[in-house]
């Protein structure tokens, strides 16, 4: 029987013409067998403490949904504070709430701001091409966790030098948690975790450390991670079809509000990361909402109704309830920016931006 022709999938791999040169060495891999070994470990002791949490019964239950909350909330400090703030410059937030955010961020362990923002810069300015980080060109795998299993592609390290975060390096609480994160990490995302849940619901302290250590971490991995891979593929594009986001009612809800992923490549800078805010379906904007009325955060940037409407109508994918899509224009090319403070952000964009 004749073998089946497999060279044209690539497995999530970097592609022939990608493909970098390389020396000549007997084994190449471009796989990253550390973080794939941490993976496999993490995922594991997952596995094994929800197994034990179910053998508590409705105890475990409570522990599991203490858990989601604890996670959920320090998850802020990526939504609000690593993606909205240091991000996109979507608001401005005062000294005390940068702490704040920038603790939460660290018991997230999604990486130091600094580094997260690179990334997150470089996806939204080089999206859907071979420098955009977790391009969801190569796969839902590749997209969602695969991307930290391989090396870089090197358009991702060419590209991402290009982005400019000079911003950051200015913000103190950035660069403090740049320099100390190898001490603070371990301490805030794992031990503190677990002494915390020894103490509140009188488990050992392994148990402690696999469920609301482990378990709570693997959990709101994935959730951050479902807005790479799910929200590039699955759902509509009601503000640009040309991009490959997409608005995901589901995945707001998991994420906090950070599902309106096709409004938000859209509107990068808008602090609501969304057309519309709310509790249910944007937590992070009613979070944000709460801090700005006691002046913890300020210079609230959002899209107008008016730009909004005209973005719906020029390259909308006519799925929008309200606004339908006119004709197909194709004499404008739209470049993508990271943020508020983009160099090729759109002057007149930037004047009818409304700002609280
Ligand atoms: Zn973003
Ligand atoms: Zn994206």
């Amino acid at each position: 029987m004749a073998e089946a022709d497999l060279s044209h999938i690539s497995f999530g791999l970097i592609k022939k013409g990608n493909t970098p040169k390389k020396p000549n060495k007997w084994f190449q891999t471009d796989i990253v067998w550390r973080n794939v070994i941490i993976f496999i470990l993490l995922h594991s002791l997952s596995l094994y403490a929800a197994h034990y949490l179910n053998t508590l019964g409705l105890k475990g239950l409570m522990i599991y949904l203490f858990g989601h909350v604890f996670g959920t909330f320090c998850g802020m400090g990526v939504t609000a504070g690593a993606h909205r703030l240091w991000s996109h410059r979507a608001y401005k937030a005062r000294f005390p709430m940068r702490v704040a955010l920038m603790i939460l961020q660290t018991i997230a362990f999604q990486n130091c701001i600094y580094e997260w923002c690179r990334d997150h810069r470089t996806h939204h300015k080089f999206a859907d091409t071979d420098a955009d980080p977790h391009n969801s060109k190569r796969g839902f795998f590749f997209s969602h966790m695969g991307w930290l299993m391989l090396k870089k592609h090197p358009d991702v390290k060419a590209k991402g030098k290009l982005v400019d975060l000079s911003d950051l390096e200015k913000d103190p609480v950035v660069m403090f948690q740049k320099k100390y994160y190898l001490i603070m990490m371990p301490l805030l995302a794992f031990v503190f975790p677990t002494v915390l849940s020894h103490h509140l619901f009188g488990m050992t302290y392994w148990y402690s450390f696999v469920t609301v250590g482990i378990l709570r971490y693997v959990m709101s991995l994935h959730y951050t991670w479902l807005i790479n891979s799910a929200a590039h593929m699955v759902g509509n594009r009601p503000f640009d079809e040309n991009v490959s986001a997409t608005d995901s009612l589901t995945i707001s809800v998991i994420a906090c509000g950070e599902g309106w992923h096709n409004y938000h490549h859209v509107f990068p800078w808008d602090y609501k990361a969304a057309e519309l805010g709310g509790f249910g379906t944007n937590f992070t904007s009613w979070l944000i909402d709460q801090c700005a009325k006691v002046g913890l955060a300020y210079d609230l940037k959002t899209a107008s109704e008016e730009i909004i409407k005209k973005r719906i109508q020029r390259t909308g994918d006519g799925s929008h309830p309200k606004v339908c899509r006119k004709e197909k224009d194709e004499s404008s090319e739209d470049v993508m920016v990271w943020g508020w403070d983009d160099k090729d952000m759109d002057e007149s964009e930037k004047k009818l931006a409304t700002k609280i």
